[in-house]
């Protein structure tokens, strides 16, 4: 398709980004065109927003950044099979090498060649996207667009909350951004008997009790492991998802996992954090996981399921809606932490 399109372009190395007319991207033979319904803002783009140390290091402007969406598929490329016109679709971000020993064993979301979606490629926050069919996840017909967009995140809460046992176990969210809001509702659908969330924002805090937490607690005026303790009569839990990436709330996760439990990783620290090795994970036996993108694909099957069958709903965590066009009122709320997922529709 030929043409200009509007797009979020990240234009400098430096703070904020610029609604653009660009190029209508071409396909490849592989790839397909998608016209983009909604896409949402992840912390990831915030940090490239807002240019920090880790943007610096990794990300190339001038290009169009944002990687979580949903859409319709406007043009399909001439060796395309597994998608057609008219589809609607959102996509797995990882773009992965599939000749890496991690890819020939099956396990893609960890591929040493990855690429991401609007980190390393042109990505979503445009009219239109083009992206290798292989990547594309087809959506049932009635699932909202909105809906349909944080499908990507929800499957790093998925991811997260069942890489272990959690049926009649007792699960602690530790950090309640948008994904960790999910990853309580994921718990709750998967049959943990509490669900205790703590983070330091009430507005956020709200959501996961309407996502279903069983417990909150605000960690600036209570502390958390005395509680947790209280609330699991002394026994502390089996399962913490860690997705606040603070040294502090890291350790308490670690102080009040029980003993044998599982402490599972998405958050990413931006420093090296220091743990009490000795007491806190080798005496209690615990098992320590680095959690990285969604299994490809049964992350992604899961996610379906999950939102198909109404186990897990994520429309209470879906806090606003703006038109592309508005994308700096969606980074400032993102940065204010008063939102849960924003979504732009171009
Ligand atoms: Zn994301
Ligand atoms: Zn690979």
């Amino acid at each position: 398709m030929n043409g200009k399109m509007k797009a979020i372009v990240k234009h400098h190395r430096g703070y904020g980004a610029e609604l653009q007319m660009v190029d209508i991207p071409q396909i490849k033979e592989d790839e397909v065109l998608i016209k983009v319904k909604a896409t949402s803002i992840c912390g990831t783009d915030v940090h490239i927003y807002t240019w920090d140390e880790w943007s610096e290091s990794r990300v190339n402007p001038p290009y169009v950044f944002g990687h979580e969406f949903a859409g319709e598929i406007v043009e399909v490329g001439s060796k395309v099979s597994n998608v057609a016109m008219g589809d609607q679709v959102s996509a797995e971000t990882h773009i992965v090498c599939y000749e890496c020993p991690q890819c020939l064993t099956g396990d893609y979301h960890i591929c040493k060649n990855t690429k991401i979606i609007g980190v390393d490629t042109h990505g979503c926050f445009a009219e239109y996207v083009a992206l290798p069919a292989v990547n594309v996840w087809k959506n049932p017909k009635d699932m909202p667009y909105d809906v349909a967009s944080v499908q990507e995140p929800m499957g790093n809460a998925v991811h997260t909350v069942l890489a272990g046992d959690v049926a009649g176990k007792t699960v602690a969210v530790i950090g309640c951004g948008p994904i960790g809001i999910m990853a309580v509702g994921v718990a709750k659908a998967a049959g943990a008997s509490q669900v205790i969330a703590v983070d330091l924002n009430e507005y956020r805090l709200d959501l996961a009790t309407k996502m279903g937490a069983t417990t909150v607690i605000n960690a600036k005026e209570n502390n958390p492991v005395d509680l947790v303790m209280e609330l699991t009569d002394g026994n502390g839990v089996d399962v913490i998802c860690e997705m606040s990436g603070h040294p502090i709330a890291m350790n308490q996760g670690f102080k009040m996992v029980t003993n044998g439990g599982r402490v599972s990783i998405l958050s990413l620290p931006v420093r090296p954090v220091e743990l009490d090795i000795t007491n806190d994970i080798v005496f209690k036996g615990v098992t320590v996981q680095g959690i990285t993108g969604r299994k490809m694909y049964t992350t992604w099957q899961q996610v379906s399921r999950l939102l198909k069958s109404g186990q897990v709903d994520v429309k209470p965590m879906i806090t606003h809606h703006f038109p592309l066009e508005d994308f700096e009122k969606g980074f400032d709320l993102m940065i204010s932490g008063q939102c849960g997922k924003v979504v732009l529709q171009p």
